[in-house]
C-alpha cells in the first residue's frame, strides 16, 4: 500500500529508500521489510556499511557540538537530513546553545511525517520537503525565511548528501549557491564517500548504484573542489572517524586511536568556513 503524506507525496513501502535503509544500517526503527532486506544485502556485501553510517553520524555530531560551543553561529541548516535518530542536530545544538534555530531538509515522505512527530519538538525546529538540488526553493521556502536570519553567519550541513548528487547535477554549483547566500564567518560540514582506488571502493558504488541508481565515490580531490572558495578547517577533508575524535559528545563515536579498518576509509569528512 502506498500511503500518502499531508504534502501530497507518497510512502512507498514496496521500494527501498535511502532514509529507510540508513535508519536500518544504524539501528532505528523507521524502515519497512524492503529496507531491511537492502540493509541486510549491504551488511553482507559490505561488511563495512554499519560502520560507514555510525562513523559519518559520529562526525556530524561533533562538528554541531563544535560549532554551538566554540562559535556565535546558531543556525543551522541540515541538507539531506534523514530520519531523526538518536542524537539530532537540533538537540545537539540546543544542548550546548538553547537558541539555537535549525532547518531540517529531505525528499523522503517518510522524513517529513517523522520529523514533524519527532523533530519539531519546539519553534525553532522545522522540517521542510525539498531537493537539495533546487537550493533556491529551500532559501525562499517560509519556515527558512522565518527561522534563518540570513545576514547572519549560518551553518549548513552537507552530511551524505553530496554524494547522492550526480556530477552532471553540478554539485559544486549547490554548494556554491549556498555560499553565496550566506554571510562570511558562515561554516560548511561535509561527509562524503571517499575513494580509496580499491575493491571495497568499485563494490560499494555497484552495490549503491545497483539500489539506488546513486552514489558516488569522489576523490579527496574532487570533494576539495566542491568547497571552492570555503577555508577548509584543521584537520582538512580526512575519514569522518579522524574528524576531531577527541571532541567527545554522542554515543555514536566509534573514532579515536585505533587503526581504521578500509571501510571506515571509505567516509570522509570536513569542516569549512566562508572566510
Ligand atoms: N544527513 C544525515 C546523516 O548524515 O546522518 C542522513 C544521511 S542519509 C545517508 C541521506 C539522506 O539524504 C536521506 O534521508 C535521503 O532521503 C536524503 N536525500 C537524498 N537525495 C536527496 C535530495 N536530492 N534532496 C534532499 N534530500 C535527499
Amino acid at each position: 500500500m502506498i500511503a500518502m503524506t499531508d504534502d501530497g507525496s507518497s510512502i512507498d513501502p514496496t521500494k527501498p529508500s535511502i532514509a529507510r535503509v540508513y535508519d536500518y544500517l544504524l539501528g532505528g526503527k523507521d524502515n519497512y521489510a524492503v529496507d531491511r532486506q537492502i540493509g541486510d544485502v549491504f551488511k553482507r556485501d559490505l561488511p563495512g556499511s554499519v560502520a560507514i553510517a555510525f562513523a559519518n553520524r559520529a562526525a556530524l555530531i561533533r562538528a554541531v557540538g563544535e560549532i554551538a560551543t566554540t562559535t556565535d553561529v546558531r543556525q543551522f541548516i541540515d541538507l539531506g537530513s534523514g530520519l531523526p535518530t538518536a542524537d539530532n542536530v537540533h538537540q545537539v545544538a540546543q544542548r550546548h546553545a538553547p537558541e539555537s534555530r535549525v532547518v531540517y531538509v529531505d525528499t523522503d515522505p517518510q522524513v517529513l511525517v517523522h520529523g514533524r512527530a519527532l523533530l519539531e519538538e519546539n519553534d525553532r525546529t522545522r522540517v521542510i520537503a525539498a531537493d537539495v538540488r533546487t537550493p533556491e526553493a529551500i532559501r525562499n521556502h517560509p519556515d527558512t525565511r522565518e527561522l534563518i536570519d540570513f545576514d547572519r553567519p549560518v551553518a549548513v550541513i552537507f552530511s551524505a548528501i553530496l554524494h547522492h548528487v550526480n556530477d552532471e547535477e553540478d554539485p559544486a554549483g549547490i554548494v556554491r549557491y549556498w555560499l553565496d547566500q550566506v554571510p562570511s564567518g558562515s561554516y560548511f560540514f561535509v561527509s562524503h564517500f571517499r575513494s580509496g582506488d580499491n575493491a571495497e571502493t568499485a563494490e560499494a558504488e555497484r552495490v549503491l548504484q545497483k539500489t539506488f541508481g546513486r552514489g558516488r565515490w569522489r576523490t579527496g580531490a574532487e570533494i576539495e573542489s566542491l568547497l571552492e572558495g570555503l577555508e577548509i578547517l584543521a584537520p582538512g577533508i580526512v575519514p569522518a572517524s579522524l574528524w576531531r575524535p577527541e571532541v567527545s559528545d554522542t554515543p555514536f563515536n566509534g573514532g579515536g586511536e585505533r587503526e581504521l579498518t578500509v571501510w571506515e576509509r571509505l567516509i570522509a569528512a570536513g569542516l569549512a568556513r566562508k572566510p
